[in-house]
C-alpha cells in the first residue's frame, strides 16, 4: 500500500518539480507551465490540482473555490457531503477575506462538524489562493491525522505555482468570454451566435427536435435616434435586451446580430411555441418605457419566425433567411407584429 502511495503521488511530484524549475526562469520550462496551462481548462486544472493535493496530504476530502467574475465558484469538491455550499461557508469566506492560511483542529474548534463527509476530521486546512497579493480562491482539505510539516512547507511553493497557472487560466477563460460577446448588451455576438445556431441544428436533426428562430428588429429606429440621439439609442437597445432575457429560458441562446436586430434561437420550439415566445417578448417591449433625461422613450419590434421541422430547411442559413422573409413581411404590413415563415413568403 505504501508503494501505492507513492506511485500515486508520482505525476504530482513531477508536476512540482517542473513548477518549481519554472520558478526558476528557464525558458524551455516555462514553455511547459504555458503548454500546461493552454492545454487544462479551469475545470481539469482544479480537478487535476485538488486530487494531486489531497493525495499528497493524505486528505480525504477537500475542495477548491475560486473567484470567477466576482463570485466564489466550487470548482472541484472530494470526499464532501452532497447539497452542502461550502462556497457560502462562513470559515471559508473569512479565509477570502483576510488570505491567511488557516488550520482548525478538532474536536478543540468543531464549528465545521457537519460539513464534511462521512466521519469527523482530525484536522482542517484552510490555504489561500494567492495572486498578486490578491487571495482569489480557497483550498480546503481535511485530514484523519494532523498535517505534517514538510507538507505545509511544500504547501507554499505549490500553491505560488498552482496561483500562477490559475490566474492564467482564468485569463484565458475571461478572454473567450469576452470574445464570444457584445460589449453593449453582454449577449453572443453574431459570429459566436452563427456557430451556436450550427450545433443546435445537428442537434435538431440528428434527435428531431423542433428548433425555432425568431429574428427581431426594432421598429423605426433611426427616428428614435434622430431624435433623441445615438445614446437614448443605446440605452433602448440595452433595455430591450434585459426584458428580452425576462422572457427567455435556460437554453434559449440570444445573439445580437446587427446593431438593432437580433436573432434568437428556441431549441425545442415547433412554430406555435416560437410564436407564443415572439408575441410575449413583443408585448413586453411595447409596454416598456425607458427612460432618458426627461423622456420616456417607447419603442416597438417585429419579429419574424421560422422553425425545423415545419418549415423545410436543409441548412441553418435557411431558417435565418426565411426568419427575415417573415421580418420583412412583419415589416411592410404594419411592423409591431409576428409573422410566420410560409412557402409564400419566400423570395
Ligand atoms: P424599420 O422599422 O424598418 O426597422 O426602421 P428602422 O429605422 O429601424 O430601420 P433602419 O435599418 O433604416 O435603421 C436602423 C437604425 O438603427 C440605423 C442605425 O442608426 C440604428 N442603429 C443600428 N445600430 C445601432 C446602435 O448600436 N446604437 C444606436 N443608437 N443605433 C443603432
Ligand atoms: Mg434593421
Ligand atoms: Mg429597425
Amino acid at each position: 500500500a505504501a508503494s501505492d502511495v507513492y506511485k500515486r503521488q508520482d505525476s504530482f511530484n513531477t508536476l512540482v518539480h517542473t513548477l518549481v524549475d519554472t520558478l526558476h526562469s528557464q525558458k524551455s520550462h516555462r514553455k511547459y507551465l504555458e503548454n500546461l496551462t493552454e492545454n487544462l481548462d479551469l475545470q481539469e486544472l482544479s480537478e487535476f490540482a485538488l486530487k494531486n493535493l489531497m493525495q499528497y496530504a493524505q486528505a480525504s476530502s477537500g475542495a477548491l473555490l475560486i473567484v470567477k467574475e466576482g463570485e466564489l465558484v466550487n470548482t472541484s469538491t472530494y470526499g464532501i457531503k452532497e447539497g452542502i455550499l461550502i462556497e457560502s461557508n462562513q470559515i471559508v469566506l473569512n479565509t477570502l477575506k483576510t488570505g491567511e492560511r488557516k488550520i482548525i483542529d478538532f474536536p478543540e474548534d468543531i464549528i465545521l462538524d457537519g460539513i464534511l463527509a462521512n466521519y469527523r476530521p482530525a484536522s482542517l486546512l484552510l490555504e489561500p489562493i494567492k495572486y498578486n497579493n490578491m487571495t482569489n480562491g480557497v483550498l480546503l482539505l481535511a485530514t484523519a491525522t494532523a498535517f505534517d510539516e514538510s507538507f505545509l512547507g511544500q504547501l507554499d511553493m505549490f500553491m505560488r505555482s498552482f496561483s500562477l497557472i490559475l490566474n492564467n487560466s482564468l485569463q484565458h477563460e475571461q478572454m473567450q468570454r469576452l470574445a464570444a460577446l457584445d460589449p453593449l448588451t453582454g449577449v453572443y455576438n453574431r459570429r459566436f451566435g452563427l456557430n451556436r445556431l450550427t450545433e443546435e441544428c445537428s442537434r435538431s436533426t440528428r434527435f428531431n427536435i423542433p428548433l425555432g428562430v425568431l429574428m427581431m428588429d426594432i421598429d423605426k429606429f433611426k427616428l428614435v435616434n434622430d431624435t433623441y440621439g445615438h445614446l437614448a439609442g443605446d440605452r433602448i437597445i440595452k433595455r430591450i435586451v434585459s426584458e428580452t432575457q425576462r422572457i427567455l429560458r435556460n437554453g434559449d441562446i440570444f445573439i445580437r446580430y446587427g446593431g438593432e436586430e437580433f436573432l434568437i434561437i428556441l431549441p425545442g420550439a415547433g412554430t406555435d411555441n416560437a410564436y407564443k415566445v415572439a408575441e410575449r417578448i413583443r408585448y413586453a417591449i411595447s409596454q416598456t418605457k425607458t427612460i432618458y433625461g426627461d423622456n420616456e422613450i417607447q419603442v416597438n419590434v417585429s419579429i419574424g419566425i421560422d422553425s425545423y421541422p415545419d418549415s423545410e430547411v436543409t441548412e441553418p442559413l435557411d431558417l435565418i433567411k426565411n426568419a427575415d422573409n417573415a421580418l420583412y413581411a412583419a415589416k411592410s404590413s404594419g411592423r409591431n407584429k409576428t409573422v410566420v415563415f410560409s412557402s409564400q413568403l419566400r423570395q
